[in-house]
């Protein structure tokens, strides 16, 4: 059976732009294949954050995905921390990839740019090396990313091929899979930036109430004429909500352009608002359940034992290949 994997790291309260970009995609998924899911609690660490924030997000993340319809019976949700294998695969890994490679990576150009000099911790550098474990060690075949962590994962593919060239096939080189419409889903307040989490101006929280996300999507910058039209140069706060309008009713971007040919931008941003609230109120719903009955506490604790099992074979294989030894079993 195909296999699936994916992540999101515990930085802040998840926004808009996760949703649509993986979270919306999970219960269809797993119709797909067996999914190993995970909460990135290790990468967490590579921006500072107060530990008790840490343990809090990993727990909502947990809930947040219960509340988008998994059945953690049969996808297994796990914190990365909880399976040591990532980190010693990582530690392995870290051998088989390069400086200059790394340092082309933009993620850690845009992230250390907003450090100062002295504060860039080694783990934001190392970043792709741990997030390339995190998936080898599952023989994936596809990983649902944003179209953000695309650069990621070419160079998992990346460091899988030089290690099967050099040792012979020990990994399944796997896949990104970006949805089209929703890839990117851009800040409403600077529709050229990405809408992240840890980058709070201009996100629409998936915590936040009826009327927050009604005043945020109102005063969403728009673009300069009044024709609703996507157009990402010319336009890009328009394509941005007209992105969130598609995305969430499952439709083509041209069929909603279609949709709000000859209204005007008062009349678009509220129906804008209408699908977003109708979508996220039911889930925030389901989310608080997942909370309050603790569900969350059983999911991490059967998906941690159903991720080991993998993991520690593909770690032994990896073992076996380089010459380290293992007498214990
Ligand atoms: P951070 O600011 O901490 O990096 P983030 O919002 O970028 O937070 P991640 O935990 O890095 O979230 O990413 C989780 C998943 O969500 C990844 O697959 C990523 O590609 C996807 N994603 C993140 N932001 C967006 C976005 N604006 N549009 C679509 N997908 C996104
Ligand atoms: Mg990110």
């Amino acid at each position: 059976m195909k296999r699936i994997l994916t992540g999101v790291k515990p930085t802040g309260t998840l926004t808009l732009g996760n949703y649509i970009g993986v979270l919306k995609n999970l219960k269809h998924l797993e119709k797909e294949g067996e999914m190993f899911i995970f909460i990135a609690d290790l990468h967490a660490l590579t921006l500072p954050i107060e530990s008790e924030v840490l343990s809090k997000n990993s727990i909502d993340i947990t809930c947040f995905y219960l509340a988008a319809g998994l059945d953690p019976t049969k996808s297994h949700i796990f914190l990365q921390s909880d399976v040591h294998e990532h980190a010693e695969l990582a530690i392995i890994l870290q051998n088989y990839l390069y400086m200059g490679e790394l340092s082309r990576m933009t993620q850690f150009k845009d992230q250390s740019k907003k450090l100062k000099d002295n504060a860039i911790g080694l783990g934001i550098f190392t970043y792709p090396v741990l997030m390339a474990s995190d998936i080898l060690l599952y023989d994936v075949d596809t990983v649902p990313v944003g179209e953000d962590q695309v650069q990621h994962v070419e160079l998992c593919r990346d460091v899988a091929n030089r290690f099967n060239k050099r040792y012979g096939d020990t990994f399944i080189v796997p896949k990104a899979q970006v949805n089209e419409v929703g890839k990117r889903i851009m800040s409403l307040s600077d529709p050229t930036k990405k809408m992240s989490k840890s980058d709070p101006k201009g996100d629409i929280f998936l915590l936040d109430d009826e009327k927050t996300i009604r005043k945020k999507i109102m005063s969403a910058v728009t673009d300069l004429g009044s024709e609703i039209k996507y157009d990402v140069e010319n336009k890009p706060g328009v394509s941005n909500l007209l992105t969130i309008y598609a995305a969430l009713s499952d439709i083509s971007i041209e069929e909603a352009e279609e949709h709000f040919k000859g209204k005007g931008y008062g009349d678009f941003k509220k129906e804008v608002s209408d699908v977003v609230i109708s979508e996220l109120i039911p889930f925030q719903e389901r989310y608080k359940k997942a909370l309050e009955s603790k569900e969350y506490e059983t999911a991490l604790k059967e998906g941690a034992k159903e991720a080991r099992k993998v993991a520690s074979k593909t770690l032994e294989r990896v073992k076996n290949k380089i010459g380290l030894i293992n007498l214990n079993d």
